[in-house]
């Protein structure tokens, strides 16, 4: 059988990346989303076990050392990773998989899947990305200051993408992206390099 495909979404935060996912996942029923797990507090209205695993840093080292995620990183002063068993096992059964996931996270994973694909999501403009983290009023001034001040650092590896796509109308976005998983879907599925 012919492994699913893993597809990567990164963007700097407040970009729209959880919209996008939100009407991929809504018009997709044959491609998964994997959860992520973190040591940041949920936001109100996110659920855990659906928008993430919230764990303790106490638990989030415990899975580190038995070896238990693809891929971690630190962003916005805070502890994020993939867990590894859900992932393997949609691409084993030939399902198609996706990770929002940061910069740092996306490098890792080019280390271990060869066919992965990588889109980034890009603001219009900073001004505008200023304006949707404020808009969404979710973080502290210092929260939202570090996801500011990421962002630059992360819009410089767009190139590092197999895609770049600027989220202006949502409907253009996720017409794009839908563009994107039919054209990859034409070509072969992903493959893991052996741990
Ligand atoms: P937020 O706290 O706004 O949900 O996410 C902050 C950042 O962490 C975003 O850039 C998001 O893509 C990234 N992120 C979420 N889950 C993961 C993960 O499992 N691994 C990595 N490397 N980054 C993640």
């Amino acid at each position: 059988m012919q492994r699913g495909l893993l597809f990567v979404l990164s963007g700097p935060s407040g970009v729209g990346k959880g919209t996008v996912l939100d009407h991929l996942m809504k018009d997709y029923n044959d491609i998964e989303y994997s959860v992520s797990a973190t040591t940041r507090k949920p936001r109100p209205g996110e659920k855990d076990g659906e928008d993430y695993f919230f764990i303790s840093e106490e638990m989030f080292k415990e899975m580190e050392e038995n070896n238990e995620f693809l891929e971690t990183a630190y962003v916005h002063q805070n502890y994020y990773g993939t867990p590894k068993k859900y992932v393997k096992r949609c691409l084993d059964r030939g399902e198609d998989i996706i990770l929002e996931i940061d910069i740092q996270g996306a490098k890792q994973i080019k280390e271990k899947f060869k066919d992965a694909v990588y889109i980034f999501l890009l603001p219009p403009n900073y001004e505008e990305l200023k304006n949707r983290l404020v808009k969404r009023d979710s973080e502290t001034e210092e929260s939202l200051k570090t996801r500011l001040k990421n962002a630059n650092q992360e819009i410089k590896e767009t190139d590092k993408y197999d895609y770049n796509v600027i989220n202006d109308d949502i409907d253009d976005t996720v017409m794009s992206i839908k563009e994107i998983i039919k054209k990859e879907r034409k070509k072969k599925g992903a493959s893991i390099k052996d741990e």
